[in-house]
């Protein structure tokens, strides 16, 4: 007690930091349910007083895992909550990421890390602009989540972590946080390389998915389209010095292609239920990168001209 009352900031510093999770989807609830199991302190961040009310009433966030499930009770807020932010955790999808991040920069602390959880690229960006007092550090994520219901999420592929800040290689010391949390990562000083990687991966296979409307193994029947693709972005990634990305792009796209044969992509996914997709952050940003570095990509502009015409005609978003 008189250690609380004569010195307030010891205790403050060494309260840990909360993680804020904006966004309880799938990914979002994945990693708010991993970090309270472990007893880190968690906030989720839902749109508006009806989400928190219907979150509320249901008692929690619940994670299936190996056909286990259990319910966590994780405090919850809206996005105008005074509390201040430390660490904040976007688990939104990346057209939505920079304006809910911008509904939350006021409550930002200086230095504060914001970690974005977004495929592909070009959002990345957008957050960092709008909130240049804090720290952003990207993660390229394998791991596989659905929600099989409103507040809960089935934890249906082991994956992996990669986290970096582009401008800065140290590593943050709440990488510990994740350990503790069983959340499987790694720092890397250098994760555009791993960012335009996973990219190139989703461009070569997830579009055509969509239009052949198949499965991920049955782009075996369309190999030479598929080569075609993998040659232009190998190229490309080279001409944006990302030579190490684009490295056997080929012959990892075809192992990616037969290890995950029975599978929908995730775009293909997004189309089937009428979702909107992650076009401009994917398949957009490499043909707008390509048409910037003016750098030969036919086969990708045919590709997005025709993904954007299948999903016109479905009355879906094309951005
Ligand atoms: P998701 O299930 O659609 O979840 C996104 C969540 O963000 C939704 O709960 C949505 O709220 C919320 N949201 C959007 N705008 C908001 C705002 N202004 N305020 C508060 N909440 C807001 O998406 P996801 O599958 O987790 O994907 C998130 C990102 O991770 C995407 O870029 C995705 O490509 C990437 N990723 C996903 C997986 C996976 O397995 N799911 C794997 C690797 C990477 P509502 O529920 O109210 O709409």
């Amino acid at each position: 007690m008189f250690f609380a009352l004569d010195h307030p900031q010891a205790t403050d510093a060494m309260k840990p930091a909360i993680w804020h999770i904006l966004g309880a989807g799938s990914l979002g609830s994945l990693w708010a349910t991993r970090l309270h199991r472990a007893g880190l302190p968690v906030r989720l961040i839902v749109r508006d007083a009806a989400r928190l009310a219907a979150y509320q009433a249901g008692g929690g966030l619940t994670l299936e895992h190996n056909g286990q499930r259990r319910t966590y009770p994780i405090e919850a807020q809206t996005l105008d909550s005074d509390e201040p932010i430390e660490r904040l955790l976007v688990a939104c999808k990346a057209y939505d990421a920079e304006r809910a991040v911008r509904a939350l920069t006021g409550r930002l602390a200086q230095g504060a890390d914001v970690l974005l959880l977004q495929n592909g690229l070009g959002s990345q960006q957008a957050v960092a602009d709008a909130v240049p007092h804090a720290r952003c550090v990207c993660v390229s994520s394998t791991e596989g989540a659905f929600r099989d219901e409103d507040w809960s999420v089935v934890f249906a592929g082991q994956g992996f972590n990669w986290l970096g800040d582009p401008y800065d290689p140290a590593p943050p010391d709440w990488l510990n946080d994740l350990t503790a949390s069983g959340i499987a990562h790694q720092w890397t000083p250098d994760i555009f390389a791993r960012l335009w990687r996973k990219l190139a991966l989703n461009c070569s296979i997830n579009p055509l998915t969509v239009l052949h409307e198949c499965r991920n193994g049955e782009l075996l029947d369309h190999a030479q389209e598929v080569e075609t693709l993998c040659a232009e972005l190998a190229h490309l990634l080279t001409r944006c010095g990302q030579s190490e990305a684009a490295s056997d792009l080929h012959a990892e796209v075809l192992r990616v292609i037969e290890a995950t044969a029975a599978n929908y992509s995730s775009m293909h996914q997004d189309v089937a239920q009428g979702r909107r997709t992650e076009i401009s952050y994917l398949l957009g940003y490499a043909c707008d990168v390509a048409a910037r570095h003016h750098c030969p990509a036919p086969a990708l502009y045919r590709l997005r001209e025709r993904l954007i015409g299948y999903l016109k005609a479905r009355g879906l978003r094309t951005d």
